[in-house]
């Protein structure tokens, strides 16, 4: 079994990912490993309040990874790094990660005090096959983020296989995401294969008609997603801060709606050439202040009153944009609709996500405040796919290569 896109990559359109990312990818499945020891990085970067996990999404995400490398008799050692620590910060301890992954797993999971160095090295040692050890806080050495060729060594010499599992850091070159992977033979957990299996099929082999929607706080952020999107959907939908740029460049009073004004140019470009595929809001939630009480009206988005700001699409666009996905065989989602931080502004974020929660297309989410909306409203699962990975799944939407993933074996 392999990551299977370079079947697609050339004729659609696949030209911008260079060839480190169209080339299929080794997995797991193809490793031989009872008795070995294998490095896993693991996404283990999860919310915290105090010791207390908060979402421990990315713990369950890793599981079948781990179990597949355990049930193969491997000898499993995961590393991950958590929040950003300036040295060793306890706060920053993965140890309530170790607790909770040994509860999930149902056995126990030893955390060895440092990642490399004696003490690693002796917890390594002692593990038998079958077993699982997790390694403290891999950014506790600044090191890591430098992908310091001498700590990638230190982090590879305790195995004999890597497995890079962490999706939401593939698109940094750090030690354990990609200096190991020079060292080590390296191939990808089942995580990474399924990010790329959706992602990569919806940017490249989608069923159609191929929904986009784009929404969020920045325009200028996601340029690159709008242009690299706009060739390959059917529709794209416009929302959120994102969309006031576009209704400014039409010509419309946005009031103190989120503008980015050095993109109204680009907005403009965009309508001009891709219009007719855009779907931009006709009705807009406006208030003067964004607080939990705030007081909203709906108006017309092109009458947003000068001392107002809109902060959610209206009822009449949600309308409009919930045909349009009912009616998809692929969306494609990132960036809310609007503040769903706060209840008065939620419902365009929340409608869509029921949109896509009720449509019979292949519906994937990407992006972390995305993924989070969709959480809060007890939706991840009737999702074909949330990502875990924010910066990496746009990274991989705007066709870059994911350092973390291109160091793998190819397949
Ligand atoms: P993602 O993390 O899914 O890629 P972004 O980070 O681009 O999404 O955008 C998320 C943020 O956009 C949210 O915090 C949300 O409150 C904000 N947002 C959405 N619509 C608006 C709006 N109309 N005005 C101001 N902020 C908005
Ligand atoms: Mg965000």
């Amino acid at each position: 079994m392999f990551i299977f896109f370079a079947e697609f990559s050339a004729s659609l359109g696949f030209g911008k990912l260079n060839d480190a990312m169209a080339t299929p990818k080794k997995t797991v499945r193809d490793l031989q490993a009872r008795g070995k020891r294998v490095l896993v990085r693991c996404d283990f970067n999860v919310p915290l309040e105090g010791s207390t996990i908060t979402d421990d999404r990315r713990i369950r995400e890793a599981l079948p990874t781990i179990r597949h490398l355990a049930e193969a008799g491997a000898r499993v050692i995961l590393c991950s790094h958590l929040g950003r620590p300036k040295g060793v910060t306890p706060e920053f301890s993965l140890a309530p990660v170790a607790a909770r992954l040994g509860e999930l797993l149902g056995k126990p999971v030893n955390l060895a005090p440092d990642c490399v160095g004696p003490t690693a090295k002796a917890a390594v040692e002692a593990l038998g096959d079958g077993e699982v050890l997790l390694l403290e806080n891999v950014r506790f050495h600044p090191e890591e983020e430098k992908n310091d060729p001498v700590f990638a060594a230190e982090l590879a010499a305790l195995a004999e296989l890597y497995v890079n599992d962490a999706f939401g850091t593939a698109h940094r070159a750090h030690a354990s995401t990609e200096g190991v992977a020079h060292i080590l033979p390296g191939v990808s957990g089942f995580l990474i294969e399924k990010e790329l299996k959706y992602l990569g099929e919806a940017l490249g082999n989608p069923g159609r008609p191929f929904v986009g929607i784009l929404g969020g706080a920045k325009v200028k952020d996601k340029i690159t997603v709008i242009d690299e999107l706009l060739p390959k959907v059917d529709h794209l939908i416009i929302g959120g801060g994102m969309a006031f740029t576009f209704l400014k460049a039409k010509g419309y009073e946005i009031g103190k709606s989120l503008l980015d004004e050095s993109n109204i140019e680009y907005a403009a470009k965009v309508l001009a050439e891709s219009g007719d595929k855009i779907l931009l809001p006709t009705d807009t939630v406006i208030t003067t202040e964004l607080t939990d009480t705030a007081t909203t009206q709906v108006v017309a988005s092109d009458a947003i009153p000068a001392d107002h700001m809109g902060a959610d699409i209206g009822p009449a666009t949600l309308a409009r944009f919930r045909e349009v996905i009912l009616a998809a065989k692929t969306v494609l989602w990132n960036g809310p609709m609007g503040v769903f931080e706060m209840t008065p502004f939620e419902a365009g974020t929340r409608g869509v996500a029921q949109a896509m929660a009720d449509s019979e297309a292949i519906t994937i989410v990407g992006g972390g405040d995305s993924a989070a909306a969709v959480d809060q409203f007890g939706l991840s699962d009737e999702m074909t796919h949330v990502s875990t990975g924010g910066g990496a799944s746009l990274e991989f939407l705007e066709g870059k290569v994911l350092p973390g993933i291109a160091a793998l074996q190819d397949a």
